[in-house]
């Protein structure tokens, strides 16, 4: 299913269901600092979130293409996926690299929503976008793994059951290479909440449930690791250009709606006796933002349709995410500037979205670590750290 003929029933599905929470519903969940338990439940209750699952685990086994236009449509709608978003992608890694044993015992449960598996425990506060620094431990001991170390911006760890976790399971100087000696462990939270594992949320600029969690001593079956001890890295990284692509797909959703907005407001609004619109100064910036979105859109389609016929994307993908990103935030500022000073009042909702979407030029990574890749890995320059 990769044709926007055979999309357009999944984006009306999508858009009917957001259509259930408004603004005000954001808005509220916004002043609190809540999560969105219901938006998140309706979205499991249709399947939305299993897209990527094979149907022999309970899953849907859509497309690329059609889980990014699931959640592209969130994010016009006025939604914010972000909340849910990872519970569609984590679960590659068991997927891809998991025994049998292990999908059979989760796959099922995470289709469901019975499950929820949407922390990923990479980010370190002193190693930050240096992966391989990362200084949590995870020592053998019996039929255990006992870990010990601190994670941080462990988005939705509160509201997950599971979480997939990133940490070095032989020092790094007796490592067989630099990126060998990191394993990956799908821990079961319910297991080891406050008895070695301590979440503790960290509140930002806006609604993300995101969080710093500690190990002390937190013991981990060994049958909860995932692939072979010391490859956990590359396991890692092969789930890195889903989240790129479905994450871009949201910064276009995000877009849509500030450009749909903009427009909407500068075709309304009269000043000086006529609509602001009218004006070159307003609408060209419109234009503008708009042109950036139908390039990154372009892009994403691109990246989405490699990872479907299984090709490498990793440039596209990068590609894709940082176009988005930078799309999505230039139209937020456009949409800001449009309504003059209605951009900042909260019953617009423009500048919580406008809070939301900076996030992406930042996560899940910076606009200069994709224009890393770019230079090393396609345009063959020196690698520069
Ligand atoms: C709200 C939020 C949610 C997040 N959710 C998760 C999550 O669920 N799981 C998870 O593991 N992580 C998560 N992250 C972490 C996120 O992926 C990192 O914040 C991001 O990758 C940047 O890393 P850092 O913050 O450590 O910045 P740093 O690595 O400290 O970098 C700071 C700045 O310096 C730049 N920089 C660093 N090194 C270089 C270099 N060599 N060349 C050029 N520029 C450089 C970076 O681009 C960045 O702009 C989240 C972050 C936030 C803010």
């Amino acid at each position: 299913m990769t044709d926007a003929a055979d999309l357009a029933p999944i984006r009306e599905a999508v858009r009917a269901l957001c259509a259930d929470f408004p603004g005000e519903y954001w808005r509220r969940l916004d002043r609190e600092r809540a999560y969105p338990t219901e938006f998140v439940a309706a979205l499991t209750k249709a399947g939305f979130l299993a897209a990527l699952i094979p149907e022999q685990y309970g899953g849907s086994r859509l497309t690329m293409t059609a889980a990014a236009a699931i959640m592209e449509e969130i994010q016009a709608s006025g939604c914010n996926g972000a909340p849910c978003h990872a519970q569609m992608y984590t679960m590659g890694t068991l997927l891809r690299h998991g025994s049998a044993a292990q999908k059979e015992r989760y796959l099922p449960g995470i289709a469901l929503g019975e499950l929820r598996l949407q922390a990923f425990g990479v980010t370190e506060p002193t190693s930050g976008t240096d992966t391989l620094s990362l200084r949590t431990i995870a020592v053998r001991d019996g039929d255990h793994y006992v870990v010990n170390g601190q994670k941080i911006w462990t988005s939705r760890a509160e509201h997950s059951d599971l979480m997939l976790l990133l940490a070095r399971t032989t020092p790094r100087e007796q490592a067989k290479s630099r990126t060998a000696g990191l394993s990956v462990f799908l821990v079961d939270m319910r297991q080891v909440k406050n008895n070695g594992l301590t979440i503790r949320p960290i509140r930002t600029m806006m609604n993300h449930a995101t969080a710093e969690v500690f190990f002390e001593n937190m013991r981990a079956p060994v049958e909860n690791l995932i692939g072979n001890e010391g490859e956990g890295f590359r396991y890692i990284l092969s789930g890195m250009n889903a989240e790129r692509i479905l994450i871009a797909a949201e910064c276009i959703g995000d877009a849509k709606w500030f450009i749909d907005k903009a427009a909407s407001y500068a075709r309304d609004r009269v000043v000086f006796g006529r609509p602001i619109g009218q004006n070159q100064g307003v609408q060209f910036p419109i234009a503008r933002a708009y042109i950036g979105m139908r390039a990154a859109e372009l892009m994403v389609r691109e990246a989405a349709a490699l990872y479907e016929a299984g090709k490498d994307c990793g440039a596209e993908a990068n590609m894709a995410k940082h176009l988005a990103a930078e799309a999505s935030w230039a139209a937020a500022d456009m949409c800001v500037q449009t309504h003059g000073g209605f951009g900042f009042a909260e019953e617009f909702d423009i500048e919580r979205k406008f809070r939301e979407t900076r996030l992406y030029t930042v996560a899940p990574i910076s606009t200069n670590l994709i224009l890393s890749y770019i230079a090393e890995h396609v345009l063959g320059l020196p690698r520069s750290y």
